[in-house]
């Protein structure tokens, strides 16, 4: 699983950078190919035609670089059953080592076998992201919870650039005791390469985001100088008429406080 888990951080990265990348280079391709074509359609110097024909042509084999780039970061995803269960025993066993003796680490799992569609390696990874984060906020030990529950979303709940649907929900919650963010780090936190860390990487809640994303979800994170942090996603479990769930919960607004 720690070896998937490498490959699949790896990916996660590249697929970024490269997501990235090729937009930036599209935008400078598309128009230097342009510029190739019309040297060559309008040149009188046949000399300088050859040259326009030599520009068009590359810049055309870069914008096919580009896309197969593109179709790479967007990744043939492999959707499975993922469980509530399989997922928090293999974050209990990654975090095993990298949870200090000052850190107290609670799991509550209301109903393990609650499953959904998904990708069992991109949550894992996302959920470690996060923990690693709190641990890594409580230099001086605190505690570290990760909750579950089964919510109910309810219109009002969402933003207005938030395409998602109202329906049940299974929320994740990793909260910690820890440092706390100030606003001005709350707002930055989804930039990418924003760390306030020596040798953090800035990609990790980016990676998180994208994720959640992709499974039709979404994060919301709460945080308190001094008091500690929680970050809370939310993963879709069907449509609003499915089998109600035991104990829902509406959820209302969380904010950055
Ligand atoms: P990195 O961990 O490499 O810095 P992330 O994208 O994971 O990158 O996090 C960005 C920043 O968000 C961190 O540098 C830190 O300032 C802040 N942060 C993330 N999680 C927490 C947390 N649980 N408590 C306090 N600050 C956090």
């Amino acid at each position: 699983a720690e070896q998937e888990l490498i490959r699949a951080q790896r990916f996660e990265s590249l697929a970024l950078l490269a997501g990235g990348l090729s937009h930036d280079l599209r935008n400078l391709l598309q128009p230097l190919l342009l510029a190739g074509d019309t040297l060559e359609d309008y040149a009188d110097d046949p000399r300088l035609a050859r040259l326009g024909a030599l520009v068009r042509d590359c810049g055309r084999r870069g914008l096919e670089m580009v896309s197969s780039m593109l179709s790479f970061a967007r990744g043939a995803r492999r959707a499975e059953q993922v469980k509530l269960g399989a997922l928090t025993d293999a974050l209990k066993l990654l975090l095993q080592g990298s949870v200090p003796r000052t850190v107290q680490m609670g799991i509550e799992v209301y109903d393990p076998d609650v499953a959904f569609e998904g990708n069992h390696t991109e949550l894992q990874q996302c959920l470690l992201n996060l923990c690693l984060n709190a641990i890594q906020a409580m230099p001086e030990g605190g505690s570290l919870r990760i909750d579950t529950a089964q919510v109910t979303l309810a219109d009002d709940f969402f933003s207005d650039d938030e395409s998602i649907v109202p329906g049940r929900y299974l929320r994740i919650s990793v909260i910690d005791t820890g440092a706390g963010m100030p606003p001005e780090v709350l707002q930055r936190l989804f930039e990418p390469f924003f760390t306030t860390k020596e040798t953090g990487t800035g990609l990790g809640l980016l990676s998180c985001k994208r994720i959640v994303a992709s499974h039709g979800g979404l994060m919301r994170v709460r945080s308190r100088v001094g008091e500690g942090t929680q970050f809370h996603l939310y993963l879709p479990l069907g449509a609003m008429d499915d089998e109600a769930g035991d104990m829902p919960v509406l959820e209302h607004h969380l904010q950055g406080e």
